[in-house]
């Protein structure tokens, strides 16, 4: 509705007054009642019709009684109307008109029946059409009726009739011309259509329910419980791949919050249907198979979908069981003590350890009857933020935020000349230290300095602030950084010389234009980087971020699985052939839907203002942004990807460099060319095969050591070995660096030949990490008296830190903590004497 609201206030002209619609609609203000009614939902899709300054309230309820009653064929005897108190003429209409009797038109108040954008706006009182599903469905209730929570009569279509302007103090001007909005469920519609018992009965739903059902090898309709995990499931895996359909990534807050929630919600209710191991992706194709025709997101961005589900889920999966776990258990100790609340500190943990939303714990603990410390959790949630402030090296600026407001009230915005000068003069409005605002800056230390004009690009989009200098009265001022302040642009600042600087004083600009043209160069390849993967990976490829400096480019972007080398070499040939063509790059103002219009991309989470900036490079791709950009396309030289990898869930990252950069990246490479083919004495072509036989040499000269140490170890072993009797039974002990176990047990199968019962014990502890490799050999005698080689291991490795055994006359393992090998041995020898004594 937000995008709309220029059309109700009458500031700008629709481009058609009339307009139906179809909407996807994420609610979860509902979410408590989807799966316990028969009506609400997560995920649905709202029909509606819309006039700014067209028809009014006698069109909108005659042609939604003539839509229903004519057109989709309700019988007229089950429908009632609901209008705002005083809205006669709304009553005139369904009354006279309409045909409707008295006794079907109720009046509500302003919490059914008048509409609200925000607090304030436009607004309007509402009509809301209901259906009468029948007795069955009643609750029972002596007041049930038009109105109560329960099945019986639903709400189907609202009527919104938009008519007011709502100012700070509660009044209601009249909005410059009368509008109308309205909002119908399809699932609803349909379920009233199908005549069926809830939404979820309708063919919308069915394959997704009795997928579920079938695997869960239940019966729909036998236990309530059961059902309401059926219909929650089949929710939210339609709300979960919409949203991810349409770009949204999970996240800590925001959408991305909202899409976490519901995806683990669906999972646990997975888990009361004892669902195992990954479930949701099971129904993409049921649902492409319902849905897909119309919505043709949840094909193209198929895959992205079922990677960040799978990763998702996985990730839950891993915390789940134990989380629940905990829940359990203090849901026992404090049934045992008779209280009732879950502390906050434990709804803390299941969320910051376990990654419970705090709304699935509440969920949880309401199906015990348990409700939550909802405030000790909010001040466990402050105090870990309040760490993590502390923690937070990025310290941006040691200003309070309020300055800036000041300095925006008091001078409005910085203005910025940079897009065409990289030299200006301005006047300084403000110098703030971390004590705040300041009338002159004298010393070397870091300061900020805000001018009423400037050159230097603050830092957003990604793309990093302009560095530079300033000259005031003959003194330089070295600017390090430059970040914008809502409207105001802050530069961080050094005094170079001695000297002092005051509010008032002019200064000139110097942006260090090298540097800005790298960054230039890499913004522009940015863009084409987007595109040309686009091209490459397919139309599912999703800007995630990105980081533009003057040495390089970052861009993260949604594909399941890594770039093959060729795909890398298409996206780089695509891109460095548009360098080539040299194309000039067309760089505009537009309006937002000018811009949409023009079909520029525009990326998911940035908020843009009513005027954006359109870069085109002609032919090739169109965004919007704010940045700072080559003027033609050969300007940038070359560009290569130097990297590509996952940064997780679905996404992955590209650095990559342009112009000189690439020109020092090929020298370095050839340096090193140079040298490897003098060192091996070979020439290019001849490198990677020489490269390869010194690497088969040395393994078969290792081999080689390996063997000669052994042979010299097993001529000698007598002296590497410690012996020691023990109630009649010979330890042999010894302790070796670097052996591989292959050759410890050469030495056991000697040490052991001999004619007394003994018990070989061989260490090798690696120089490389301190691990630990055990071997321990029995002979037959020592084995009849009792000795068992795999308990000895298993027990030693436990201290070792590691796992081991085998049989009774030889066995093996080992651990990370060789630093407590004594002690394991020592274990060694106290079990054989158990092992005898038994
Ligand atoms: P209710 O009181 O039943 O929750 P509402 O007053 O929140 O409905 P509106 O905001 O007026 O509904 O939305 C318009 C229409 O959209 C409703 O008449 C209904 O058909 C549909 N709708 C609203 N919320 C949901 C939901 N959670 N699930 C399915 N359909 C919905
Ligand atoms: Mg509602």
């Amino acid at each position: 509705m937000v995008p709309l609201k220029p059309y109700y206030l009458g500031i700008k002209e629709p481009e058609y007054p009339r307009v139906v619609t179809s909407q996807k609609c994420v609610r979860t203000n509902d979410i408590e009642n989807v799966g316990r009614t028969a009506r609400h939902h997560t995920f649905f899709e709202m029909l509606g019709n819309f006039s700014w300054g067209s028809y009014f309230k006698h069109e909108a309820i005659t042609w939604a009684w003539e839509f229903l009653t004519e057109r989709v064929g309700l019988d007229p005897e089950r429908l009632y109307a609901t209008i705002y108190l005083d809205d006669d003429e709304a009553y005139n209409v369904w009354h006279n008109e309409v045909g409707l009797p008295e006794n079907k038109i109720f009046r509500f108040g302003q919490d059914d029946n008048y509409w609200f954008m925000g607090d304030t706006g436009p607004c309007g009182p509402c009509s809301e059409i209901y259906y009468d599903r029948g007795e069955k469905y009643s609750c029972g209730k002596p007041t049930c009726g038009v109105g109560c929570d329960c099945d019986r009569y639903m709400e189907i279509w609202n009527l919104v009739f938009t008519q007011f302007d709502r100012q700070k103090d509660g009044s209601l001007p009249l909005l410059p011309h009368k509008n109308i909005d309205t909002g119908m469920g399809l699932e609803r519609l349909a379920s009233v259509v199908q005549d069926v018992d809830t939404d979820y009965e309708t063919d919308l739903f069915t394959p997704l329910i009795e997928y579920t059902c079938k695997r869960a090898g239940i019966k729909y309709g036998e236990n309530a419980k059961n059902d309401m995990a059926v219909r929650v499931i089949a929710d939210h895996v339609r709300s979960v791949a919409f949203m991810l359909a349409d770009g949204v990534l999970p996240s800590n807050d925001g959408p991305g919050y909202v899409l976490r929630r519901l995806l683990r919600r669906a999972v646990r209710f997975g888990k009361l249907l004892n669902f195992d191991g990954l479930f949701v992706c099971e129904y993409l194709p049921i649902l492409i198979d319902i849905m897909g025709d119309p919505y043709r997101e949840l094909i193209t961005q198929r895959p992205v979908i079922e990677q960040i589900i799978n990763l998702e889920e996985e990730k839950f999966n891993k915390t789940l069981k134990q989380g629940t776990e905990l829940f359990e258990s203090e849901i026992a100790a404090l049934k045992s003590k008779g209280l009732k609340e879950i502390p906050g500190d434990v709804i803390f943990t299941l969320y910051d350890t376990y990654g419970f939303p705090p709304e699935l714990t509440r969920e949880m603990a309401g199906e015990q009857d348990f409700s939550l410390d909802e405030d000790g959790f909010k001040i466990a949630m402050n105090q870990q933020r309040e760490r993590a402030r502390a923690s937070s090296k990025q310290k941006k600026s040691a200003l309070a935020g309020d300055v800036y407001t000041e300095l925006e009230n008091d001078y409005g915005s910085t203005v910025f000349t940079g897009y065409e000068k990289a030299t200006d003069s301005g006047k300084i409005l403000a110098l703030l230290t971390p004590e705040g605002r300041v009338d002159s800056i004298k010393g070397s230390s870091e300061f900020e300095i805000i001018l009423d004009t400037t050159p230097f690009y603050a830092e957003r989009g990604g793309e990093v602030g302009d560095i530079g200098e300033m000259k005031i009265n003959g003194l330089t001022l070295k600017i390090l950084n430059t970040v914008p302040h809502g409207k105001i642009i802050a530069h961080t600042a050094k005094l170079e010389s001695e000297g002092v600087i005051n509010v008032g004083d002019e200064v000139v600009c110097f942006v260090n234009n090298e540097r800005r043209s790298a960054i230039r160069r890499n913004h522009t390849a940015t863009h084409l980087l987007h595109e040309a993967l686009g091209r490459v990976l397919g139309r599912h490829v999703r800007q995630a971020g990105s980081l533009v400096t003057s040495e390089f480019l970052r861009f993260d972007f949604t594909h399941h699985s890594p770039m093959t080398d060729s795909e890398i070499a298409d996206a780089e040939r695509i891109i460095n052939q548009e360098i080539l063509n040299n194309v000039a790059l067309d760089i505009s103002e537009h309006t937002k839907d000018e811009a949409q219009a023009l079909g520029a991309k525009a990326l998911f989470d940035e908020k843009y203002g009513d005027v954006v900036r359109v870069v085109n490079v002609p032919d090739f791709s169109m965004e919007l942004c704010g940045g700072l950009h080559v003027s033609r396309t050969g300007d940038i030289g070359a560009f290569k990807i130097l990297r590509e990898e996952s940064i997780g869930s679905g996404t992955r990252r590209i650095l990559a460099t342009t112009g000189m950069n690439v020109l020092v990246m090929m020298q370095k490479l050839f340096a090193l060319r140079n040298s490897l083919t003098a060192l091996l004495m070979t020439d290019e072509d001849g490198l990677k095969d020489k490269a390869a036989a010194l690497v088969e040499d040395l393994k078969v000269l290792k081999n080689q050591i390996q063997a000669a140490k052994l042979k010299e170890l097993l001529e000698n072993s007598e002296r590497f070995l410690e012996r020691e009797e023990l109630d009649g039974v010979l330890l042999q002990t010894g302790r070796f660096p670097d052996i591989q176990a292959n050759m410890l047990r050469d030495i056991g199968d000697k040490a052991r030949a001999r004619p007394e019962p003994n018990v070989v014990i061989l260490a090798s502890l690696s120089t490389d990490d301190n691990s630990c490799q055990l071997v321990v050999m029995a002979d037959d005698n020592a084995v009849n008296m009792g000795i068992n080689a795999g308990i000895l291991v298993k027990e030693a490795c436990a201290i070792l830190g590691g796992k081991g055994g085998g049989r009774k006359n030889l066995a093996q393992g080992g651990g990370r903590d060789g630093a407590r090998l004594e002690e394991a041995l020592k274990k060694i020898h106290e079990l054989v004497k158990t092992q005898i004594s038994k």
